[in-house]
């Protein structure tokens, strides 16, 4: 079913009708939709309504509010990424694979390492970033569309790291038996930090332990910085949701 995200002011829950904004009338034309079909309607903060089109021209369209429910593709936490800027368009593979993942957030950071640096083209790049989450938010389900942040330099993403109930910082020289930290997360405010292809330094470890950002290792292998944010993502998605589906006795 087509999903389509629209602003909370286009939504008039007490009339039962949502008008849709110039874009989105446009795309269910280009998606060859017509009136009588049912499509979903996010509002972008986890409420999905199931709709059915009454009225659809090239640059407006009227929808019907059929019935309203709890989105249920996102996770009943939030997980912040924090990822060190990653060199050529490998943020855009970072952002598709972590959206489908469940991340609520994407906290791009400049680190001692990091050689790529956003300067005058942030917000192209940002709006762009904003595209693909979009994008990739449509795909999977979700009930929002994460935010990707303009990036925030090391110190300032440790402090961000350090305010949430649970930190993380991705470390390959960390003891391997501290990967199991990602699987028994009992906070539903996670931050996990992700380091450049050329790694943090020592220093940088050094500080994320004194603010009590925990080193955790994701295996043997030194995995690439695309690859280690999707690893970690998956392992605290799966064991949390798994764990929630657990207690709730869904399995
Ligand atoms: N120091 C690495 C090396 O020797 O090639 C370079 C860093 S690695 C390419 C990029 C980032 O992915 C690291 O900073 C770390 O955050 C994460 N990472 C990669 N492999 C990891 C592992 N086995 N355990 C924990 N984090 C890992």
């Amino acid at each position: 079913m087509s999903r389509f995200f629209e602003p909370f002011e286009n939504i008039n829950e007490s009339d039962g009708i949502i008008n849709f904004s110039r874009d989105n009338a446009n795309h269910l034309t280009v998606l060859r939709h017509s009136k009588g079909d049912i499509i979903t309607v996010c509002d972008g903060a986890g409420i999905d309504y199931e709709c059915e089109i009454q009225l659809i021209s090239k640059n407006d369209a009227v929808v019907s509010i059929l019935r309203r429910k709890k989105c249920e593709s996102e996770p009943d936490f939030k997980i912040t990424l924090f990822q060190a800027l990653p060199k050529s368009d490998k943020m855009e593979l970072i952002i598709q694979k972590s959206i489908e993942l469940g991340v609520h957030k994407i906290i791009p950071v400049v680190t001692h390492n990091t050689v790529v640096r956003i300067k005058n083209n942030v917000n192209t790049k940002i709006q762009r970033y904003m595209k693909i989450s979009e994008t990739a938010a449509k795909q999977c389900n979700r009930g929002i569309i994460p935010n990707i942040s303009s990036p925030v330099e090391f110190d300032t993403a440790i402090h961000m790291l350090a305010k949430k109930e649970a930190s993380f910082v991705a470390y390959e020289n960390a003891k391997l038996d501290s990967g199991i930290n990602l699987m028994n997360i009992e906070a539903d405010e996670i931050g996990i930090f992700i380091g450049p292809e050329g790694g943090f330094t020592a220093e940088e470890v050094e500080k994320c332990v004194l603010s009590k950002i925990k080193p955790v290792s994701l295996g043997k292998r030194i995995l690439r910085t695309e690859t280690a944010g999707i690893a970690a993502l998956s392992t605290i998605v799966y064991s949390k949701e798994y764990r929630y589906a657990l207690k709730k006795g869904d399995m």
